[in-house]
């Protein structure tokens, strides 16, 4: 069987192993010991597998494969943020980032390659939408950053590259997989999925994975919001802001986290604060401002310092809890809204000293 028509083992959570094995004739404990071996052990050798029938590995060796994706790139910054360039079967390139904070690991993983949603401040919108990631190129994210830690992250973010909740399926097969006990074993409440607010697509997700919440809200009206988020034409804050509402309902201590990017003079004043502060009435809430970060041929500013903590302070005294992020990573661009921007830019470089060197011999 060729290599790429065999099933990729990293594709599949608990139910869908146990149900591959069952079908190769063998009980599903051997499916979940395999789960184990791949997630648990980062074992990758059928024949180290020693607790499965040895007919099993053979048949798991001819018909099966386990394909990651490979770190191509690994860039470490001033404070302890890396950035993991992966590179997927098909030669398409997305970033991982680890970010460490005290006794917290952080991976923040990318869900597609590109990203269709085209959110002005955002610099993956730039590149376009290329394609979903497989269940197995999202874990395999989890799956590398474990191995090169020693180590389960203990949180992981859906804040990478691409929208999660365009990629509803694999998203959530790669979650279980985050969650689940035979693997990662990380706490529902410390995978958070990040979305623009695909309405349908978040009401499912409740009854589908149930992991934390944040949404890119960054506009507290629809008149700004569809500017600087343009899917809120399609799903209008009367929309989203129920469902979030829902999604955390008869949840004691759940907070739904609202991203706020921080852009100077747009949405950035304490008339937006006194709107937001109204938008959020009764929801319980935190509120994640992030100060933008720039990237080449944007308009946009970020906001002055004074200002951010203006429109903190603003929203702290109406009883919001509310954290300016920090910037983590920026300078090896693995901050916010960055990710693989820059490798685009690296290789149309690369294409260009390609052509001047061709160019040169001719
Ligand atoms: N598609 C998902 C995940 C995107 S990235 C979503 O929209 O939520 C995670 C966060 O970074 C989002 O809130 C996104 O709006 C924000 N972001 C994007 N570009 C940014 C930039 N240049 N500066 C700061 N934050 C940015």
């Amino acid at each position: 069987m060729g290599e790429a028509e065999r099933t990729n083992l990293l594709d599949l959570d608990r139910p869908g192993m146990e149900a591959l094995i069952v079908d190769m004739g063998f009980k599903p404990f051997h499916g979940r010991n395999l789960l184990k071996w791949i997630h648990k052990h980062g074992v990758t050798d059928f024949a180290q597998m020693t607790d499965l029938p040895k007919v099993l590995r053979e048949r798991l060796a001819a018909e099966t494969r386990i394909g990651l994706p490979e770190i191509v790139f690994e860039q470490p910054s001033l404070d302890g943020t890396t950035k993991w360039v992966l590179e997927l079967d098909d030669g398409q390139r997305i970033e991982t980032v680890y970010i460490p904070d005290g006794d917290r690991s952080t991976i923040c993983v990318s869900s597609q390659v590109g990203c269709a949603l085209d959110c002005s401040f955002c610099s993956t919108a730039r590149q376009g939408f290329n394609r979903n990631l497989t269940t197995a190129e999202i874990i395999g994210q989890v799956w590398a950053a474990t191995r090169e830690l020693g180590r389960p992250p203990s949180n992981v973010v859906l804040m990478g590259m691409g929208e999660p909740l365009a990629n509803f399926d694999n998203v959530v097969r790669a979650m279980q997989l985050m969650t689940e006990d035979l693997a990662y074993m990380i706490a529902r409440t410390r995978v958070t999925l990040s979305t623009s607010g695909i309405v349908p697509a978040l009401r499912r997700l409740r009854e589908a994975s149930n992991v934390s919440l944040a949404v890119s809200l960054h506009a507290p009206d629809n008149a700004l919001r569809d500017e600087l988020v343009p899917i809120n034409r399609k799903y209008p804050l009367e929309e989203l802001i129920p469902a979030c509402r829902d999604y955390i309902a008869g949840e004691k201590r759940r907070k739904i986290t609202w991203e706020y990017v921080m852009l100077d003079g747009v949405n950035d004043s304490i008339a937006h604060a006194k709107a937001l502060i109204r938008l959020l009435q009764g929801i319980p809430s935190k509120v994640n401002l992030i100060p933008f970060n720039p990237f080449p041929g944007t308009d946009y500013r970020t906001s002055p310092l004074e200002r951010i903590d203006a429109f903190r302070q603003r929203l702290i005294r109406a009883g919001i809890i509310t954290i300016t992020r920090k910037t983590r990573g920026d300078d090896i661009d693995a901050a916010c809204g960055q990710l693989v921007g820059r490798v685009r830019d690296r290789s149309r470089r690369q294409l260009r000293e390609g052509g001047t060197v061709a160019g040169g011999r001719a």
